[in-house]
């Protein structure tokens, strides 16, 4: 038996008596933003465990990253160092403190966060222990050169699900069956030029496309670097990767809407078009990346082979997550993707 809905469901269900069935990126945008805005949701108390949660090594490796890009830059002062979606601001604040001896770079760097989340802003003022502005989304940032950085915030923005019904690709969309939310299928919409089987469903991502081709038309004209990790694929295909994460397991997408982490794989081909304005690198593995960066010299060091084995082997994080940076500048070359 499912529990009574919640507050949130109620207003879910209440969106689609009013409206009819809702598509995907609508309700992922919901839920989501329930989600985050309610709680911290990292840890092993928590629903899931990012990278930076699982190691220092990991911010490390992408400070010594952005400070080599900002140097080949020419040393912007000041320049805009600014991430997305900064979670419990572990990423930027090992960042920080594996950049601070190099000349100039902490004088220079302003820290700006895109977050949506009050909680989650609170958690990030104090692990910072400095000054940082907030934004809502990237169109406030200040003009000028930037270092920008995105870690499993790709994942959690909107797609749509497409299915193949009848010979024709339809909207997926969530309706309801008395208090239980159900997947349906809308009206027929245009689709992808592939021969798919039937029932396939296809995803797009067109809140991920613009934030990329917005951060790339960012890095041209106001100069600088982008790096995105996340979970997904190199090549477009046909694939329903709606998942939601609970207690650090899959639950039901369906199933208590708003208390689970709900995001989907993303799609690089699409994004490395999205962002080819700039020169694209990658994606790679994060494992050929973090291991390019020095991460298994540095594990030695502090005696922390396990914690660089989660983040690199094939058969945890290190070929599932991929990284994709963008530049502006052709005559930069960026270290880590040389693979
Ligand atoms: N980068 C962090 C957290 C990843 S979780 C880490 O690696 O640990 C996703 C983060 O993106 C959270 O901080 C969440 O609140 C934020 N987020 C999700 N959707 C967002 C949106 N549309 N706008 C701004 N922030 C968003």
């Amino acid at each position: 038996m499912r529990s009574s809905m919640s507050k949130f469901e109620q207003h879910l269900k209440s969106l689609i008596l009013e409206n009819g069935p809702m598509d995907v990126g609508t309700f992922m945008n919901l839920a989501v933003g329930h989600y985050y805005s309610t709680r911290d949701p990292f840890g092993a108390q928590g629903d899931f465990t990012t990278a930076p949660e699982i190691s220092q090594m990991f911010g490390e490796m992408i400070g010594v990253f952005l400070a080599d890009a900002w140097i080949k830059m020419g040393s912007p002062a000041p320049v805009l160092l600014a991430e997305a979606g900064p979670g419990r601001g572990t990423l930027m604040a090992d960042i920080m403190r594996a950049t601070k001896n190099i000349p100039g770079f902490h004088d220079a760097a302003k820290i700006h966060f895109i977050e949506m989340s009050p909680v989650l802003k609170e958690k990030q003022k104090s692990t910072l222990g400095q000054g940082a502005t907030w934004h809502e989304s990237i169109h406030t940032l200040p003009d000028g050169p930037v270092l920008f950085v995105a870690n499993e915030f790709l994942d959690a923005l909107p797609i749509r699900q497409l299915q193949y019904v009848d010979g024709q690709w339809h909207e997926r969309v969530i309706g309801l069956d008395g208090d239980a939310f159900v997947f349906g299928v809308g009206a027929p919409c245009k689709g992808p030029v592939v021969v798919p089987g039937d029932n396939d469903v296809f995803e797009i991502a067109p809140a991920r496309e613009q934030f990329v081709i917005d951060i790339a038309a960012r890095l041209k004209s106001g100069k600088g670097v982008a790096l995105f990790i996340d979970y997904g694929h190199d090549h477009t295909a046909c694939g329903d990767t709606l998942q939601a994460v609970r207690g650090h397991k899959y639950v039901d997408v369906l199933s208590d809407v708003g208390e689970s982490d709900l995001t989907s794989h993303v799609d690089f081909e699409t994004l490395k078009n999205a962002g080819s304005r700039c020169v694209v690198y990658g994606p790679v593995g994060q494992g050929d990346f973090l291991k390019a960066m020095g991460i298994e010299l540095r594990a030695l060091r502090l005696g922390k082979r396990e914690d660089c084995n989660r983040l690199v082997a094939d058969d945890q994080m290190g070929t599932l997550f991929r990284v994709m940076a963008l530049c502006d500048d052709p005559d930069i070359k960026l270290v880590g993707f040389e693979g």
